[in-house]
């Protein structure tokens, strides 16, 4: 089992203290998860010992960076459970990931009139570079709808198939909901119909295991910062022979083999998606984060959290007045986003703010979500690894002061 406090311990921000004297208790990971010294560290370690560009160089420096950078790579790979490392392209963020495969392979294979399944539960993410692909292509977007619940309407998803859809893209973890999304059958039945797939993965790669060869996935974008690894880097996953089929994103240094005045013939995988100098020590960094949870174990780690969400929808919900949209502890992470009858989200935030409770206010860059559960904003208090059942008390003890700040 896995023990918060000694987890705590790996993570110096958290024994900082906020407004002279209130300890930090940090409940906003699903924006970004902080980082244990394993990755402080060994981002520091490679500027202060081999800092060089990679991958160019014949010196030490380069060849030390360069098996770095490579060794990161094959890391996360195997993290994931990919058939080899070059099915692994770094890119910044699951955003970038997803534009990727939306730019390169969606303009290669689609054309007017085509399909493509998104859910009403997606990130912005997942949803604007669609929009923009559809608006050049003339594609048609189609949603599977959300349930009052939170969950996915998978009887509406199997007539939508009918459409012969090219594209399935969806979440596999909501990150307003929390809703688990049965990924292994949205695959199987998108599959059934010919259908590429993409999991977003940005809050499912952090908080349960997730292996690309058992779900059979053909793409899965996710983002090293909200994997207690550093900003400006993530992934995308994707089969080698769609990534071999596929033109290049971005034009540049190192995704070439040969330039001509006149044309370019492009690099190998992975490198034919990696233009210009990559975020070198991020991916270090990715890669020891990456050892970090594997240490600690992804089924333990989704064991922990969900002995958060049992606790927290029992004790968040006796707050009078609080109502949590999202489904049942059985079908969800640790995110809990609600509403506090009368009281504005940001107000809510505020006050907990000052008893140095981060959480979030607002859409959480899930509009249309929210537009469905008619709300404007939720707030949202997201754990992780570090976070203990105190921490869910700490929280419930901070809303009802902020209930009777408004009554
Ligand atoms: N998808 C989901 C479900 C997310 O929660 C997020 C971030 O909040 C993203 C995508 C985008 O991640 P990033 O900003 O790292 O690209």
């Amino acid at each position: 089992k896995l023990d918060a406090s000694l987890i705590r311990a790996d993570f110096p921000i958290l024994g900082r203290q906020v407004y002279s004297g209130v300890p930090l208790v940090y409940l906003d990971s699903a924006a970004t998860s902080q980082k244990p010294n394993a990755v402080i560290d060994a981002m520091d370690r490679y500027y202060r010992t081999s800092n060089a560009n990679i991958h160019r160089g014949i010196h030490v420096l380069a060849e030390e960076a360069t098996g770095l950078y490579e060794a990161a790579r094959k890391t996360i790979a195997g993290f994931i459970g990919a058939r080899t490392p070059s099915e692994l392209i770094f890119t910044r963020n699951t955003t970038e990931s997803i534009n990727l495969v939306a730019a390169s392979w969606g303009r290669k294979n689609l054309k007017a009139g085509d399909v493509i399944i998104l859910t009403e539960m997606e990130h912005h993410s997942n949803l604007v570079p669609w929009q923009m692909l559809a608006a050049e292509l003339n594609l048609r977007l189609e949603y599977i709808p959300g349930t009052p619940e939170g969950l996915l309407d998978l009887s509406v998803y199997q007539q939508l198939l009918e459409l012969s859809p090219r594209m399935v893209a969806f979440t596999q973890v909501s990150n307003v909901l929390g809703t688990i999304n049965p990924a292994k059958e949205i695959i199987r039945m998108a599959h059934s119909v010919g259908a590429v797939t993409l999991v977003d993965g940005a809050q499912s790669v952090p908080h349960i295991p997730v292996n690309v060869m058992d779900l059979n996935v053909d793409f899965l974008a996710f983002s090293a910062h909200k994997m207690v690894g550093p900003t400006g880097i993530g992934a995308l996953y994707g089969k080698e022979k769609l990534l071999e089929s596929m033109p290049p994103y971005m034009g540049g240094g190192d995704m070439i083999k040969k330039v001509l005045l006149r044309s370019f013939v492009p690099n190998e995988l992975p490198h034919k998606f990696e233009a210009g100098t990559p975020a070198i020590a991020e991916a270090i960094g990715f890669a020891e984060a990456a050892t970090y949870l594997y240490s600690q174990g992804m089924e333990n780690i989704a064991a922990h959290e969900h002995d958060i969400a049992e606790y927290a929808l029992k004790k968040i919900s006796q707050v009078d007045g609080v109502r949590i949209i999202g489904p049942g502890a059985d079908q969800k992470g640790s995110v809990f986003s609600f509403t506090m009858a009368g009281i504005h989200p940001h107000d809510v935030s505020q006050i907990l703010d000052r008893r140095g409770i981060a959480v979030r206010a607002g859409h959480h860059c899930a509009m249309p979500l929210h537009e469905k559960f008619k709300l404007p904003a939720t707030t949202r208090a997201s754990f992780y690894i570090y976070n203990s059942l105190e921490d869910v008390d700490t929280l419930v003890e901070g809303l009802a002061e902020v209930r009777k700040i408004f009554e």
